[in-house]
């Protein structure tokens, strides 16, 4: 029988790149007291493991044959989530640009999406979770009782990140940034694999005008009546 992560409350959050998914989603499994998991960091930790060993993100066959020697493990503590790849704590390793462009080329293949999205519902059927990604609402919790689709300009996603880099002291260029987002973007929107979509049922919330705490506090209320 197929696995369809059904069981427990689930709270399903989607969108594209740097809208505030992980801020937002964290939030809100705080206040509910619920379990975060942040999907994307599975993908992250696959391209990790593609460029941490030589491997070309880009080959199906190298990839494809690598997957029987990965295994990510999600650690939840705090209402922080930490990312392990093979024992190791791969957390901060996982958030350079490099593996995120890495983790949307390997996010197209069929045989990672099959592995990553078993474990996400599997972790999904053992307790109730806010779990954000691309496809959590379409494809990986379709029951999910409540479904969330934020979204914000290309500008405005670009903008945040470039801001959220100078105040950490670390380069960044808007151009280059844009251009980053957009080919990400791009690439999770028309991949044939689980795209980038809003979900039929899922509430569209434009976070343009919004800070990360006022679309807790809608969501939250969207959870406490549902
Ligand atoms: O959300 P984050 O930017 O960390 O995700 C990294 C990449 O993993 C995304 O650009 C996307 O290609 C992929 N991803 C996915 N499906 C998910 C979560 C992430 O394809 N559920």
């Amino acid at each position: 029988m197929e696995n369809t992560g059904k069981k427990g409350f689930a709270i399903a959050i989607d969108g594209p790149v740097g809208v505030g998914k992980s801020t937002t989603a964290q939030l809100v499994a705080r206040e509910l007291n619920m379990t975060y998991i942040d999907t994307g960091a599975m993908y992250r930790a696959v391209a990790l493991y593609q460029l941490e060993n030589g491997l070309d993100p880009h080959n199906s066959q190298e990839l494809e044959g690598s997957l029987a020697q990965i295994k990510i493990d999600m650690d939840n503590e705090n209402g922080v989530q930490r990312v392990f790849l093979n024992g190791r704590d791969v957390s901060a390793l996982i958030r350079t640009q490099e593996v995120a462009q890495a983790a949307s080329v390997v996010a197209v293949n069929m045989k990672v999406r099959e592995k990553l999205v078993n474990q996400q519902r599997e972790i999904a059927a053992a307790r109730s979770v806010v779990m954000d990604g691309r496809d959590i609402g379409s494809h990986v919790l379709p029951h999910a009782q409540v479904k969330i689709y934020l979204d914000a300009s290309i500008e405005t996603r670009a903008t945040r990140r470039t801001k959220e880099l100078l105040a950490k002291n670390q380069p960044a260029d808007y151009q280059t940034i844009y251009e980053e987002t957009k080919m990400r973007d791009e690439r999770d929107k028309t991949r044939e694999l689980n795209p980038l979509v809003r979900a039929a049922d899922a509430v569209y919330i434009d976070t343009g005008e919004m800070t990360a705490l006022e679309a807790v506090g809608v969501i939250v209320g969207i959870c406490r009546g549902a």
